[in-house]
């Protein structure tokens, strides 16, 4: 059965490990991800933006796939299923759909009053039905779902507002971007990771955008207050490098290499791989 993510970040944040919360975009990826953290025995966040959930069928589609999976797998370790970027929204249709985590983004709002008035509105009704709640602070850079922003750094009096509303974690812009990472990248802020911690106290940071970050400065993330990674563009990486590998070498020509059985299975096997060497990497492995 899926938990909400309230509880696990919670532990994350005391124990100053991290959590990976791995995007899934198809049935895959899904069950890939959930192998990977019954076999690191790590509690497992897995996250679907509306786009993917869309490429899915919908929310719905999605929640019945990782709930069938868990129960194919025969899962142990808690699962939350999260809304990844929500829009106002959104956010009702996961809920609506079984999500038992949904983010809420309104870093993307005209004004920052109508991200606090939306944030608000939206914790007490994820808190009434035991969902938990991320919210935005500062946009993350790169792009993501259609929606580009330079990576800012958030306004730790802002993140203060945010957090006081009860939200479960909250993300904020630290100079971190989505997608891979450009030669010229500046890194990551710890001086403003730090200022917002001394506001916000022992609620979980989320830092998007986990895809070729040094491993040594999302160390040093985690040891001064992230809790949470997103991973996505790095495990489609993994998927892709495979399959391509797969392709080039010719093997879909040779006998019934094309079927997709054969064709998808080193991009699912790479995906188990990476996953678990990352949970290793945040710290998450053996803390089901
Ligand atoms: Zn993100």
């Amino acid at each position: 059965m899926l938990v909400n993510a309230a509880e696990m970040l919670k532990k994350a944040e005391a124990g100053h490990y991290g959590l990976g919360a791995f995007n899934t975009n198809n049935m895959e990826w899904t069950l890939a991800i959930l192998q990977a953290a019954e076999e690191a025995k790590s509690p497992l966040i897995i996250q679907c933006t509306s786009g993917a959930a869309k490429w899915m069928g919908g929310f719905k589609m999605c929640s019945a796939m990782v709930n069938a999976g868990m129960e194919a797998l025969g899962t142990t370790v808690p699962v939350a299923l999260h809304l990844d970027h929500g829009s106002y929204e959104a956010c009702f249709e996961a809920i609506e759909a079984g999500f038992t985590s949904i983010m809420y983004d309104g870093s993307h709002e005209e004004t920052f009053q109508i991200n606090l008035d939306r944030t608000k509105e939206l914790v007490e009704i994820a808190h009434s039905k035991g969902i938990s709640i991320e919210a935005e602070v500062g946009g993350i850079g790169g792009t993501e779902d259609g929606v580009t922003s330079n990576g800012e750094l958030a306004d730790p009096n802002e993140c203060k507002q945010i957090a006081d509303l009860g939200v479960d974690f909250l993300a904020c812009g630290i100079g971190n971007i989505h997608g891979l990472y450009p030669a010229n990248w500046a890194g990551l802020s710890f001086e403003r990771l730090g200022e917002i911690k001394a506001l916000t106290g022992d609620l979980p940071l989320v830092l998007h955008g986990g895809t070729g970050i040094p491993e040594d400065q999302i160390k040093k993330a985690i040891s001064l207050g992230i809790s949470k990674i997103n991973v996505n563009t790095d495990l489609q990486v993994v998927f892709a490098a495979a399959t391509r590998e797969y392709i080039e070498a010719g093997k879909d020509q040779q006998g019934k290499g094309y079927d997709p059985r054969k064709l998808l299975k080193g991009g699912r096997e790479a995906i188990v791989a990476r996953t678990k060497e990352l949970m290793e990497e945040f710290g998450s492995v053996n803390k089901a």
